[in-house]
């Protein structure tokens, strides 16, 4: 077992930055958890107080329900994997996954079963006489892998660590950290800025925004159903498009006035606009969510200029503008449009997203909650293994 719970935690740095503003996240046994944001949102910091490297300013931080504030990292079973790999370039690839285990008074025989054991999962026996400046970027960072595996720790804690490599490597990589966490069932955590990463790899997500958690849900709970218009934006390539509209009301629809066209959106689509009539909000739309259409149609298309196009063999990118707003739009390659000539784009209606203009927050008929405590992400992640153990039973 190898829960990570995090409590209020909060870090406020020398100088008096609030890097992390108490962070409430529940990581379950064997649980994949992705930290992702921009740069400068926190993510590293929090997963340096995880791993013993950086104080923890306020806040309970719990590895298997023992508190962990003042634990040395050493003492916390938990192995990271930094960006840079962090390799002793004078030892061999063998040398430098033996280190830990040797520091820890491990028997020279248990050293040697643990290592060849983590180079044939990894797939290097071959390099283990090879010092790291021998290698690729990806061996290196497959040596970084092993050598947090040969410890066999609780928890894997992963800073950003395929950013140094080439983008084919990435989605090689990506995979390969996605099987070996099927194959060691382990307790990961993942930090990256790369929502593609996030969405591929994670169980859960934790989207983070100058130090505050934006929402913990699974990859398809962020992108079907955004908590603000920061996730929306955040969580999806290209990102959703935003346009702010006037919002009137006409018989059975709504209307959401762009100013260069105007959507009719039928009240049964969005009933929960209502109280919005007669003010402003954000309307999103996401790219894949548009439909290519040869001529403008009033009331339903987004019409504007060509600016751009993309053409990406699968699918082509076109971006219009309307002088106010900027789309894009996921279209069939096989469509032709001209830059500079007029275009028209068919939202879906079913799959557009509201906001409110102040809150940013999400306009759903369910509306949006708080962040969960720690104990209603508990209590909601047995609700659920209950349910699939349920699931299971009866199959
Ligand atoms: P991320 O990993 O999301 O890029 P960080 O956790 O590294 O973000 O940083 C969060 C915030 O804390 C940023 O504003 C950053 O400038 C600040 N910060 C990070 N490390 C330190 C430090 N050692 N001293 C002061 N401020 C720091």
């Amino acid at each position: 077992m190898a829960e990570v719970t995090l409590r209020e935690i909060t870090k406020i740095y020398d100088g008096g930055v609030l890097a992390v503003d108490k962070a409430n996240i529940e990581i379950r046994d064997r649980e994949f958890v992705v930290l992702v944001g921009p740069s400068g949102c926190g993510k590293s910091t929090t997963l340096r107080m995880i791993a013993g490297l950086e104080d923890i300013s306020g806040g309970e931080l719990y590895i298997d329900n023992r508190l962990v504030n003042d634990v040395p990292p050493k003492d916390r079973d938990i192995a990271m994997v930094f960006q840079n790999y962090a390799l002793y370039p004078h030892m061999t690839v063998y040398e430098n996954m033996a280190f830990g285990l040797k520091i820890r008074k491990f028997p020279k025989e248990e050293i040697e079963q643990r290592v060849k054991e983590a180079a044939k999962i990894l797939d290097i026996e071959e390099l283990l006489d090879r010092k790291p400046k021998a290698l690729s970027g990806g061996q290196r960072q497959r040596v970084a892998v092993g050598r947090a595996i040969v410890r066999k720790p609780k928890v894997f804690l992963f800073d950003e660590p395929l950013s140094n490599l080439d983008a084919k490597l990435r989605v090689q990589m990506r995979a390969e950290i996605s099987s070996l966490h099927n194959k060691l069932q382990a307790t990961m955590i993942y930090v990256t800025h790369d929502q593609v990463e996030a969405l591929t790899m994670a169980d859960k997500i934790v989207v983070m925004k100058l130090g505050l958690i934006q929402q913990i849900g699974a990859p398809l709970e962020l992108y079907n159903r955004p908590r603000n218009k920061f996730v929306a934006g955040f969580i999806g390539s290209p990102p959703m498009n935003f346009m702010v509209v006037e919002l009137s009301k006409e018989g059975d629809h709504f209307v959401a006035d762009e100013g260069a066209f105007k959507i009719n959106i039928p009240v049964e689509t969005a009933p929960q606009l209502e109280p919005y009539v007669g003010k402003s909000i954000t309307f999103g739309i996401r790219p894949e969510d548009v439909e290519f259409s040869p001529e403008p149609i009033p009331g339903k298309t987004i019409d504007g200029t060509v600016t751009v196009i993309e053409p990406l063999g699968s699918e082509t990118h076109i971006y219009l503008s309307t002088g106010k707003n900027q789309f894009i739009g996921k279209i069939d390659p096989s469509v032709t449009a001209a830059v500079d000539g007029p275009v028209s784009l068919l939202p879906d209606l079913a799959k557009a997203r509201f906001f409110d203009l102040d809150t940013e927050l999400a306009i759903y008929e369910d509306p949006v909650g708080d962040i969960p405590t720690v104990d209603e992400q508990i209590a909601a992640a047995e609700a659920k293994e209950a349910a699939e153990a349920a699931a299971a039973e009866q199959n």
